[in-house]
């Protein structure tokens, strides 16, 4: 089955391209389809929750893939992540990707977020962390949400440089080694990102 892997991160498709084909589905992303960036794109994921981020977001890009009439792919895929740190009552959470406030894309958009949680952290002992996603499917027929969460503590120092956004920070406690160090199938083996798409993806098949 087409799907619409409704996200412009780069990390994200390389991360959801090759768990959606083993699941059997057939991955197109926005820029396949010619859906262009549009300015409003962040605004689109202004909500409190993850589980609201990522509905808004299936939704939006649904609405907007529509326009293709019969190529528009039937299921569309979208996921709303977040670092949740224990000492910053959760913070960045929601707001992960924007925290440094850098308008910024890309390893400078990491590099600015990570510079700042270091600084956040600085004399702080408890470095526990874990990472947290929502993943939204929405077909013509219904909507289904699913949520997926991995724990570990943030590093003082980067080690590796695979993944993206916090991860060579980002000490997983199931791996004993950093996102940054893993590879793509290590860090799928326990990712929060993995975790959400195979709970929606199962909920979808069971109920749809
Ligand atoms: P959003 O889901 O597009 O709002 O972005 C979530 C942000 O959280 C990303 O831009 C990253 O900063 C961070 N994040 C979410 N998942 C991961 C991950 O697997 N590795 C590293 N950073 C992540």
């Amino acid at each position: 089955m087409r799907l619409l892997l409704a996200t412009r991160n780069a990390g994200k498709l390389r991360e959801l391209g090759p768990m959606l084909r083993a699941a059997g589905f057939d991955p197109l992303t926005l820029d396949d389809l010619g859906i262009a960036l549009d300015p409003e794109e962040d605004s689109v994921e202004s909500f409190e929750t993850f589980e609201e981020n990522a509905m808004a977001k299936a939704r939006y890009y649904f609405a907007r893939a529509a326009s293709l009439g019969a190529d528009a792919p039937p299921l569309v895929l979208a996921d709303d992540s977040g670092l949740e740190v224990r000492a910053l009552g959760g913070a960045p959470g929601v707001k992960s990707k924007r925290y440094s406030g850098s308008t910024l894309e890309g390893q400078p958009l990491d590099d600015a977020n990570n510079s700042k949680l270091m600084d956040a952290l600085r004399g702080v002992t408890d470095r526990r962390a874990g990472y947290v996603c929502v993943a939204a499917i929405k077909t013509a027929g219904g909507e289904w949400h699913a949520r997926g969460a991995c724990g570990g503590a943030i590093l003082e120092s980067p080690r590796g440089d695979d993944g993206f956004g916090y991860d060579p920070f980002f000490y997983s406690e199931e791996l004993g080694k950093t996102f940054g160090e893993a590879t793509r199938e290590e860090k799928e083996f326990v990712s929060h990102r993995a975790r959400a798409v195979g709970a929606v993806l199962e909920r979808f098949r069971s109920e749809k």
